[in-house]
């Protein structure tokens, strides 16, 4: 029988993590029985955040707590103003007008009055203006924040002060906060359609379904349709490797609710396709599992990525990754052992040669990343890190003890 996958719970983690930490993650979670947590970002489906919180809110009831899922809704004025924000704090321009920013700050509406409220990125970030703060609130960004927009940021800060903690991804994103910084790595479900195991004739049923070729590699990448993920560059660096190595390249990608720049992104590299360039705009995700399974080479040559999710669930089903020298990529994998790391367009159409051209070096990467997943990016220990800042942090702002004490964390050790 299939597994579903909306029934899973922290038990069905312990062939991967082992009895102890099963144990431990129940025994931590016990106290919080009945607590009621929501988490608030911007798009149920498309992206990251929404992945990550689909099969997290389901982990977190499994272990009694009452964890709830929201978004926010806006117009497209307010999701064209906020995708302007997330630009600027990778680094992007911005023009922050005073109606830019008052579309920011008013369009959003909703009750919370949780025993912890959690709000993930800066879309819904100015919910906490709205005087519904009747515990503590944290926010998480999942954005590689390593070279702010100054403008934006300084925006951004006092809002971001209003919090009593934020969680960045990597300790190389901290910025200068009177608040508690804590610092999480995001996870994956290895359970969900995306991530579940797949026999030979389900991944070529999905790729039949899409008429994908099968008679040469797959290089894939699989990423929202974002000037960010450099889509543009994996097709010039396809085409380079082309001329030493016959393969077939397939980019699938989505649009998510609260990016209205998808489309022109599509549209700017959709007349490249053609008989060897698969270009597929479908939200489909055990299309993206079948072709993680399946390809030669997964490429996320991200040009500015906090965590790449596509990285580690590829690297979770065995495959050669070659993904951009940015951000949280690096922290995913290590250069030459489970996984290439590439800064340049000529760099990526190298290692797509040498990766196609050579079967062990591909199996050896591709073994090593499947481990390191399994040691360090499985959702369970997400799941731990949430409930060791949950307990820490209610009698904390309750007692109104030093936000120090809030600093109890699990670092990342890579
Ligand atoms: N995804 C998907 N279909 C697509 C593109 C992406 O299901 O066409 C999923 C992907 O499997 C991953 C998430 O969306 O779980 C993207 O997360 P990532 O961190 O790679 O990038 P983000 O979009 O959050 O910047």
């Amino acid at each position: 029988m299939a597994v579903d996958y909306q029934t899973i719970k922290v038990e069905d983690y312990e062939s991967y993590v082992g009895l102890e930490m099963v144990d431990r993650v129940y025994t931590k979670a016990e106290p919080l029985r009945g607590f009621r947590v929501a988490h608030e970002n911007s798009t149920y489906y498309g992206g990251g955040v929404a992945e990550l919180l689909s099969s997290m809110t389901l982990l977190m009831s499994s272990v009694g707590l009452k964890a709830g899922w929201r978004t926010i809704q806006g117009s497209p004025d307010f999701f064209s103003v906020t995708k302007k924000m997330h630009n600027a704090l990778q680094g992007g321009e911005i023009n922050l007008t005073s109606r830019k920013m008052q579309i920011y700050e008013n369009a959003v509406r909703n009750h919370l009055d949780h025993d912890l409220v959690m709000i993930h990125d800066p879309q819904p970030l100015g919910l906490i203006r709205h005087d519904m703060k009747k515990g503590p609130w944290v926010w998480q960004c999942h954005l590689d924040l390593s070279h702010p927009n100054r403008e934006a940021w300084n925006y951004l800060k006092p809002l971001i002060e209003s919090y009593d903690a934020a969680i960045l991804t990597l300790r190389d994103y901290a910025q200068h906060l009177s608040i508690p910084q804590l610092f999480f790595m995001p996870a994956i479900n290895p359970f969900s359609i995306t991530n579940r195991e797949l026999t030979e004739v389900e991944i070529n049923e999905r790729l039949a379904h899409y008429a994908i070729p099968t008679d040469l590699p797959l290089v894939v990448q699989v990423s929202r349709f974002d000037r960010w993920k450099d889509p543009e560059g994996v097709i010039e660096a396809f085409k380079i490797a082309q001329r030493e190595v016959d393969s077939t390249l397939v980019l699938v990608g989505n649009a998510a609710t609260d990016d209205p720049e998808g489309e022109e992104v599509f549209e700017a590299i959709v007349r490249q396709r053609d008989e060897r360039v698969r270009i597929i705009s479908q939200q489909d995700s055990a299309l993206v599992n079948a072709l993680q399974r399946r390809a030669a080479v997964v490429l996320k040559k991200s040009l500015s990525e906090a965590f790449g999710l596509t990285v580690t669930e590829a690297m979770w089903k065995g495959a050669a990754v070659i993904g951009g020298n940015v951000g949280g990529i690096r922290y995913q994998f290590r250069d030459g052992e489970n996984g290439f790391l590439v800064s340049l367009v000529a760099e990526a159409a190298s290692r797509i040669v040498q990766l196609i051209k050579n079967r062990s070096l591909r199996e050896r990467l591709g073994h090593q990343a499947r481990e390191t997943v399994k040691q360090r990016f499985l959702m369970i220990r997400l799941l731990e890190q949430y409930i060791d800042l949950y307990k820490s942090i209610e009698p904390i702002y309750r007692l109104r003890k030093s936000p120090d004490d809030l600093l109890m964390r699990r670092e990342p050790t890579y």
